[in-house]
């Protein structure tokens, strides 16, 4: 385990990366301070390679305020590495996940604390009713996205779960134990289970900056999380060699007969047609054998643990 960062340890870290967000900290450093929360807390910045003053803005107010805490990358790693680096790093019982452009209104945080503390649930989650005000385009896509996702894996996917989250140590310990490179967090969270609280809230406008996800480096991202979490899509390619094979094999069942049960003369059309037919469902065939190979190595590259404990006694 990484050691925590700050020397105090209170109850509950805000894990919170930032990525050229220097318009943002202050504005929410004072809107969680403004919370009445029931136990201690620590923000814990995690700068994901900023250029302009987002460091800086929060060196300043760390200098005064001894619950805001940071870490720094030197370059932009992407917000999964940052979310990864701010749990390693977390200390307390519970850890909130959270963005910094208030659209994760922090007027939820002393009710998903609650939650975790009086309702004994291990994870309360957040989740958009609306899409409204976002591009048509983005939507579309997102909608497709979590489609495909139900379609293709075992995981129940919750069409407009945000990343804003508190959990319970052991929570976090599980998320931590999965050591894949290319990380997902949605999809790790319901790939662990624990007793999950979900809250819902409408969309809310950022207030200052602007979005550090393009649209393509949200589709990029989205392949990914489908790649992360089903290799049905390879193991697909076995299944249509199957059909393939299985709809050769009674045409050369129908021309042997055709041609020694009824005399009738294998034309060379029908020959040609054949033999097109069963190389390409063998071909088929064989690139799907490769693909259950591909996907059993994919499974093993990805060394998720093979179970999470959530009791013991
Ligand atoms: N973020 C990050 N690294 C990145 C991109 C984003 O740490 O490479 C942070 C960003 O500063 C913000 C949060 O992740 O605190 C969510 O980003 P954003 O608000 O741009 O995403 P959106 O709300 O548009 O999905
Ligand atoms: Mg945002």
């Amino acid at each position: 385990m990484k050691m925590p960062v700050g020397q105090n340890a209170p109850a509950l870290t805000i894990v919170v990366p930032v990525f050229n967000e220097c318009e943002c900290i202050r504005t929410y450093v004072e809107a969680v301070a403004a919370q009445t929360m029931p136990c201690e807390w620590k923000l814990l910045f995690v700068d994901d390679g900023s250029t302009d003053g987002t460091l800086a803005a929060i060196k300043e107010i760390a200098s005064s305020d001894r619950r805001v805490h940071y870490i720094s990358f030197p370059r932009n790693f992407g917000k999964e590495a940052a979310l990864l680096a701010g749990l390693e790093h977390s200390g307390g019982d519970l850890v909130a996940t959270m963005d910094v452009d208030m659209q994760d209104p922090p007027s939820l945080l002393p009710e998903m604390t609650r939650a975790i503390r009086e309702e004994k649930f291990d994870v309360v989650a957040t989740r958009r009713t609306t899409r409204k005000g976002e591009p048509l385009l983005r939507s579309l896509f997102a909608h497709l996205f979590y489609k495909t996702m139900r379609c293709f894996s075992d995981l129940e996917l919750v069409e407009g779960a945000r990343d804003y989250r508190m959990m319970t140590r052991k929570v976090v310990d599980a998320i931590v134990s999965m050591q894949e490179r290319d990380r997902f967090i949605k999809g790790i969270f319901p790939w662990i289970g624990f007793k999950t609280k979900w809250i819902d809230y409408e969309y809310v406008p950022r207030t200052t900056g602007s979005t550090k996800w393009s649209f393509w480096k949200l589709f990029v991202y989205g392949v990914d999380g489908v790649l992360s979490f089903s290799t049905a899509p390879l193991r697909s390619v076995a299944f249509g060699g199957i059909l393939a094979f299985a709809a050769a094999f009674p045409l050369l069942v129908f021309m042997l007969v055709r041609h020694f049960a009824l005399g009738r003369p294998f034309t060379e059309c029908a020959v040609l047609a054949y033999l097109i037919a069963f190389l390409a469902s063998m071909q088929t065939l064989a690139v799907g054998i490769f693909g259950l190979y591909l996907a059993k190595i994919h499974r093993e590259s990805t060394r998720r643990p093979h179970f999470v404990i959530a009791e013991q006694a």
